[in-house]
């Protein structure tokens, strides 16, 4: 008897082919979105997808920023956001406005923004990165002044590892809510229990401190996939814990609780049903600006393969 397939995924996989499309799906995204994506990972990962899949659709399943850089990497493919507004508060503390401003103050200095930031922000950059390739990013760069934004947290991450350089934040309070409020006390529970604490370089700097790893969520992949250790403490986003527990069924992994991101929460499996149905909530990017933030990518891309 062949298995039960869930009539959800069965309509999605039908219209997945009628479309030729594909679902790109965020690590911190549910289970159940999971199971229905054709490639799930981190910013990065997501953006070389997009920029190398030869579908004709792309369903982006995360964030506004990610379906925008999907769009800005393959802007011949149309690409949809299933919840248009599932924002990132942490990309919301960056405008181009503060990023002007900034390179008025300090000509001599090259501009590094975070994938968590709007593509209008990226057009008026010097180069992007992600938590995985920030370090890269800043020491691949000849200039000794590096204007860093938006994550207060990541621009202080990397000030550690490349002491050399001096790295100004804008803003200087911008930092992801979720990561935030990691307390040294969940650091202490997790220490009470035993096992590896890895944390995302979005936490804070005394959180960071404590861990004994800081990871983006894919190189956290690859450290659990390669290290004999059971217990794993995950400070990050809760859907990453999610994901970890399906990838290795025979570890341990705990969260804290609160860690939930609300817009990384709002795609349900009758979103993308809808989605892919009304072919509503397609990415349209002003021209002119797309050009100067897919070379803001490109620039990324290359400094860090
Ligand atoms: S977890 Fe934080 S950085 Fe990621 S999308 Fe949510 S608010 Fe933005």
């Amino acid at each position: 008897m062949s298995p039960k397939v869930d009539p959800d995924i069965q309509k999605i996989n039908q219209i997945k082919g009628e479309l030729h499309a594909n679902i790109l799906a965020h690590n911190y995204q549910i289970p159940e979105v999971h199971a229905v994506a054709d490639v799930i990972g981190d910013s990065l990962e997501l953006a070389l997808a997009a920029r190398d899949t030869d579908v004709d659709v792309l369903i982006v399943c995360g964030v506004r920023f990610m379906a925008e850089t999907a769009k800005l990497l393959n802007p011949e493919k149309r690409v949809y956001i299933p919840i248009p507004d599932a924002g990132c508060p942490l990309a919301d503390f960056l405008t181009p406005e503060l990023i002007r401003d900034s390179r008025q103050k300090y000509p001599d200095a090259a501009v590094v923004v975070y994938v968590n930031s709007s593509a209008a922000c990226k057009s008026v950059a010097d180069i992007v990165c992600t938590s995985g390739n920030a370090v890269t990013i800043v020491k691949s760069l000849p200039q000794s002044r590096i204007i860093f934004g938006p994550d207060a947290n990541l621009a202080s991450y990397v000030r550690e590892q490349v002491p050399e350089k001096e790295i100004i934040t804008i803003p200087v309070d911008g930092h992801c809510y979720v990561h935030q409020q990691f307390s040294l006390e969940d650091i202490r529970n997790a220490r009470l229990i035993g096992g590896t604490i890895l944390a995302h370089p979005e936490c804070p700097e005394i959180i960071r401190h404590h861990a004994d790893i800081v990871a983006s969520t894919g190189r956290m992949i690859r450290i659990i996939g390669e290290h004999e250790e059971r217990v794993w403490h995950i400070f990050t986003e809760e859907g990453m814990v999610m994901r970890l527990r399906s990838l290795f069924p025979d570890k341990e992994f705990h969260s804290v609780q609160s860690a939930v991101c609300k817009d990384m929460r709002k795609t349900t499996i009758g979103d993308i049903i809808r989605c892919l149905e009304s072919l509503q909530g397609e990415i349209i990017l002003d021209q002119d600006s797309s050009e100067s933030a897919r070379r803001s990518l490109d620039r990324m891309l290359e400094a860090s393969s």
